[in-house]
């Protein structure tokens, strides 16, 4: 009999353990650790978890439906995580564990310390990758180092993936001839104290089905228009998978395999359909890096020389930037749009994060944490690689003299203002021009209105562009 140990892979399509596990006629058991202790030390937000917790509820289905039996236990650390999965295969019968891996420095202890108990129990165990399209570790340079910039990443993942051709079919285990759906399957628990949402997680569509049909209508309506229209934030122009893959609801590889097919079909959508695989590549890029520096998992910076910043503490400016009341109107919008859906536009998650550690010179570590504690969609690869590009701490990182001016994104990226006046309703009266450069003074600053820019941009600019170009020097 086969044990699933799921983690970030809550699917049964196109689910390697999954499948492997049911590739004979045994029995299959599934199971999963809810782990609130360690969620709260790495930080993971209560809009993350309830995801997660409905994609829990989901799974059970889906699996039920197969004739397997989803076991829960609750740990507080990973460092139970060995025993209790002992105790679940021996509980339910099993000889064989699999798992899909984990690449971060935590989650590869705490499977080499699985990995030796089960064995030493005499169990056998099946480590699979599947959370990325290619596995990390696998793509060098010409001479054999780990890749620290992305485009020549791309390239040899794109050769990496025309080798491996093209994949076929997207399993779907059939329903087992020997089920042990009766085997104890556990309810998921209807809240996980700690872990309440503060955003209408509703909004998200859940499981597996969902997401499937969520890709399929982004393929049909908005791949062809990608590349133009994911940009602007005020227009639905990208997919909003974000939550289900971070969840492993959907696998990247169906989405990279259902991008090429659609778009080897409907050759007008070819570009949006390279730009949109191009960013799911993004994604494997920073599970690379973790893999291959795994100081990043341990709040280092890729880029060792820039742990000198001087960065400032600012209390009253951090907590300006948190509530969206900096006075710089698209920051503004796109961190009060964070803080109500746990949302937040990639064009504007490089905005709010370059003014944070470059025009605030703030740590860009407290916006990675509060980006984490608020966002539905959020994974600790993407999020860390993002703010370290952002801060230019990171890999391929912005140059630390190339800073975004707020007030020009916003121009360009929200041009009539609509996004802004969604989400900062003391400046809906302004026309498309001012709206980017609010007047100064006046009714806009009375009571309770909108605040002045808590920095000037261009002193802030420069006093970030100073602070980098001092470890230089040194
Ligand atoms: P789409 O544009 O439809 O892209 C499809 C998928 O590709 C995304 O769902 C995501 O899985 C992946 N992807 C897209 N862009 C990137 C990227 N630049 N880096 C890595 N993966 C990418 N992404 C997260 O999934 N979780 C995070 O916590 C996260 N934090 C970020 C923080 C910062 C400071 C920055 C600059 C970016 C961050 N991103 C993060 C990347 C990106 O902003 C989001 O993946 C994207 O906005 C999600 O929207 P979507 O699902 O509509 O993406």
């Amino acid at each position: 009999m086969h044990l699933v140990w799921y983690r970030n892979d809550l699917r049964t399509i196109d689910c390697e353990p999954l499948e492997q596990a049911c590739s004979s006629d045994e029995a299959v058991a599934a199971c999963f650790l809810l782990a609130p202790g360690q969620w709260k030390a790495h930080g993971l937000g209560p809009n993350r978890i309830e995801y997660l917790r409905r994609t829990l509820v989901d799974l059970g289905g889906r699996l039920a439906e197969l004739g397997i039996g989803f076991h829960l236990r609750e740990i507080d650390t990973y460092g139970e995580a060995p025993e209790r999965i002992l105790e679940i295969a021996r509980e339910v019968g099993c000889e064989t564990v699999h798992w899909g891996r984990e690449y971060e420095v935590d989650e590869l202890d705490r499977d080499r310390s699985a990995r030796r108990l089960l064995e030493t129990a005499g169990l056998t165990v099946h480590e699979h990758d599947d959370q990325v399209v290619i596995e990390p570790g696998t793509l060098k340079t010409g001479s054999g180092s780990a890749y620290k910039v992305f485009t020549p990443y791309r390239k040899s993942w794109e050769r990496a993936l025309h080798e491996r051709g093209e994949r076929t079919h997207r399993s779907r285990p059939r329903p087992r001839s020997k089920p042990n759906a009766g085997i104890g399957t556990d309810v998921v628990p209807e809240t996980i104290p700690g872990f309440e949402a503060f955003v209408p997680i509703d909004d998200w569509p859940v499981g597996e089905v969902a997401a499937l049909e969520v890709l399929d209508g982004f393929l049909q309506d908005r791949l062809g228009r990608y590349h133009e229209d994911r940009d602007t934030p005020s227009l639905p122009g990208t997919s909003r998978l974000g939550p289900a893959l971070a969840v492993g609801a959907l696998s990247p590889r169906t989405c990279v395999d259902a991008a090429r097919l659609h778009a080897s079909r409907h050759p007008g959508c070819g570009e949006g359909a390279a730009i949109w695989i191009s960013e799911l590549t993004w994604r494997d890029f920073y599970r690379n890096v973790l893999f291959e520096f795994p100081r990043v998992c341990r709040n280092r910076a890729f880029k060792l020389e820039s742990e000198a910043v001087e960065w400032r503490d600012d209390e009253d400016s951090y907590a300006a930037w948190c509530e969206g009341r900096t006075g710089y109107p698209i920051v503004d919008a796109a961190m009060r749009c964070l803080v109500a859906t746990g949302w937040m536009h990639n064009r504007l998650r490089m905005v709010t994060s370059q003014f944070l550690t470059k025009h605030l010179l703030i740590d860009w570590r407290r916006g990675e944490a509060f980006f984490a504690h608020h966002l539905v969609d959020y994974d600790f690869a993407s999020n860390n690689g993002g703010w370290q590009w952002s801060a230019s701490t990171g890999t391929d990182a912005a140059p630390y003299f190339r800073v975004f001016n707020p007030t020009t994104q916003g121009r360009r990226f929200d041009p009539d203002g609509t996004f802004i006046r969604t989400w900062v309703p003391e400046l809906a009266e302004l026309d498309g021009r001012r709206i980017h450069e609010p007047p100064v003074g006046g009714d806009l600053w009375d009571g309770p209105g909108y605040p002045p820019p808590i920095v000037d941009q261009s002193i802030g600019r420069k006093r970030a562009i100073e602070a980098f170009a001092r470890l230089r020097d040194t």
